[in-house]
This record gives structure tokens, C-alpha cells and sequence, in this order.
């Protein structure tokens, strides 16, 4: 899951970024609003903006507001300042999805972020499940049947990306956009890599290779190898 972080603060910036790494998402941050909407105008399959209001450039709120303008449905999340209610209501209206207030703790910006990707993706159940593959995202945990899988950080993000639409064939390149940003180097066969190294943990049948088109997660029930 791909995040775009717009935040001028270096170091709420950096606190955030690596927070949402350590996480297990891709983050791609910007410190400046035209930065900001060059990157949401750009094609990029982001599944989260967390944007703060006060910005060089332009502000937070004016972004927003270009986003929703052209029917961008992508979660936000606003980061505003402690005395400012106008800001928050404003956010909101503004269509902001939710808030925080900083100085906020990371563990519940955590919290909101996977709150809001569950309500994008239609669920409320926080634990995701396809067969008998269970992911727990706010756990950082996955199991086949009651076994729990020790996943490396990418075949984690990798599962995660396929079990959000489990009925969906995403392509190597969609799942490279979800898996990496921009400062990140991806090696030319690193999606076939983490597809093997699942179906060694998973199963052959877990992951189907849908040819020409892509990766789904199998219908069948994995067997385990
Ligand atoms: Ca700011």
C-alpha cells in the first residue's frame, strides 16, 4: 500500500514517513503543496494521502479541494494544528476523511490510517481473508488456517495488496506502485521474486499467474508444500 505524505516539518515529516514504513507501507513524501499536487495529478495508485495544512506553496486545504474537484475519492487524512477548529472543520468539509491534531502519537495515526483504508476497501472487519489465508495489517500478522506465516516485509505488503480485492488480477507494475516509492530501487524481477518466495510459504495454488495480465490470489484453497 502506497502512501503520499505532503508535510513541511522535516522532522513530524520524517517521524511519519518512517512510521509508515516500519508499518509496512510505501511512502512517497513531498514538503511543499505544488510538490504535492503534482504528485496527486500524477498517475500513481496511492491508497492514502495524509496531508498537513500549513504548507509552503499552497495549503493543505487548497489541495484537498483540487482533489475532491476533479472526483478523487482517496482517503485523507489531515494533520492540523492543536488551536486551530476552523482548520479542522473546514478539512472536513472540505472533504477530509479524518483527522489528527499534533503533536499526535504514531501508533494512532496508525490506527486512522488503517481505519480509513478498511473503509475505502468497504470493510469493517480489520482482519482481511481469501481461502484459508487470514492478514491481520494493524497486527503486522498473516496465517494459513491457524499457522502463523513469517513473512519478510515485502511479502507481507505483497499479500496485503492481493487479499484487498482478492477477486482482482493486478499487473507486475500495478503491484511495484504499491509496493515502492519513488527513492526506492526495484529490481527488474523483484515482484517474481516475492510471488515465489509466498508460494513456497503459501502454497503453489495460493497465488495464480494469470498470463499476460497478472497476479490473483488463487480460488482454489492453497496447499501447503
Ligand atoms: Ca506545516
Amino acid at each position: 500500500m502506497r502512501i503520499l505524505l505532503v508535510e513541511d516539518d522535516p522532522m513530524i515529516g520524517a517521524a511519519v514517513a518512517d512510521g509508515l514504513r516500519g508499518a509496512g507501507y510505501a511512502v512517497d513524501w513531498v514538503q511543499d503543496g505544488h510538490a504535492g499536487s503534482r504528485a496527486l495529478a500524477a498517475d500513481t495508485p496511492y491508497a492514502l494521502l495524509v496531508l498537513d495544512i500549513g504548507l509552503p506553496g499552497r495549503d493543505g486545504l487548497s489541495l484537498l479541494r483540487e482533489l475532491r474537484g476533479r472526483g478523487g475519492s482517496l482517503p485523507v487524512l489531515l494533520m492540523t494544528a492543536r488551536d486551530a477548529v476552523s482548520d479542522r472543520v473546514g478539512g472536513l468539509d472540505a472533504g477530509a476523511d479524518d483527522y489528527l491534531v499534533k503533536p499526535f502519537d504514531l501508533d494512532e495515526l496508525l490506527a486512522r490510517a488503517r481505519a480509513l483504508l478498511r473503509r475505502a476497501a468497504g470493510r469493517a472487519d480489520p482482519v482481511l481473508s481469501h481461502g484459508r489465508l487470514r492478514l491481520d495489517p494493524a497486527a503486522h500478522l498473516a496465517w494459513l488456517d491457524d499457522a502463523q506465516l513469517t513473512l519478510s516485509a515485502r511479502e507481507f505488503a505483497l499479500l496485503h495488496a492481493l487479499l484487498e480485492r482478492p477477486g482482482a488480477v493486478l499487473s507486475r507494475a500495478q503491484l511495484e506502485e504499491r509496493l515502492y516509492g519513488w527513492n526506492e530501487s526495484v529490481g527488474s524481477n523483484a515482484v517474481e521474486v516475492h510471488i515465489h518466495h509466498l508460494r513456497r510459504k503459501l502454497g503453489d495454488g495460493a497465488i495464480r499467474n494469470v498470463r499476460g495480465v497478472g497476479y490473483t490470489l488463487g480460488s482454489d484453497q492453497p496447499e501447503t508444500s
